[in-house]
């Protein structure tokens, strides 16, 4: 299913699974691997955070619109299977 994906939805992807892990982990076994990589409210941490929050919001808008991209491709692959 990934694999037919355009780049950016295969980031934004793998952002929201990197901050569900983050979540995750904080849950089960009270570690944040963000704070112990980049420090406790760093700004690198925060950045993180932010940038993993954009992606879910992209991730949730995805959902209801559809990607352009990935349509546009979508599209082209059954235009070519229509052809063959
Ligand atoms: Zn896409």
């Amino acid at each position: 299913m990934l694999k037919e994906k355009c780049v950016l939805c295969k980031v934004v992807c793998a952002l929201v699974i990197i901050g569900a892990l983050n979540w995750g982990l904080v849950g089960i076994a009270d570690y944040n691997l963000v704070d112990h990589i980049f420090g406790v409210e760093s700004v690198a941490s925060r950045i993180i955070y932010t940038v993993v929050g954009l992606a879910g919001l992209a991730m949730l808008v995805g959902f209801f619109k559809g990607c352009p991209k990935c349509r546009e491709c979508e599209v082209h692959e059954r235009h070519e299977r229509e052809i063959k």
